[in-house]
């Protein structure tokens, strides 16, 4: 999982920041959201799900990880069962 906030978007609500504040912060100028942690442990999916359902404006985005840190790509045995040759 990988965490991005748009912080053009973010009205500083502090939902996120009540839901996952191990993740989630608000600038102390602003009121804006911070992050603290882009790629959070996965006990934290859950919550960071929610923060980011629970966002009234839609802020907070989440992209699932798209390949080890090697650069390699993970297949699934049911995507792999679909490839043709
Ligand atoms: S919940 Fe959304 S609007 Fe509220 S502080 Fe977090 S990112 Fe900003």
């Amino acid at each position: 999982m990988r965490i991005t906030v748009n912080r053009d978007l973010c009205v500083g609500s502090g939902n996120c920041v009540m839901n996952v504040p191990e993740v989630f912060d608000q600038d102390d100028e602003d009121g804006l959201v911070r992050l603290h942690v882009v790629e959070p442990p996965e006990d934290l999916y859950e919550p960071v799900e929610v923060a980011a359902q629970m966002c009234p404006v839609g802020a907070i985005e989440i992209a699932p990880d798209d390949g080890a840190a090697d650069g390699t790509t993970h297949v699934t045995p049911e995507a792999a069962t679909h490839v043709t040759t």
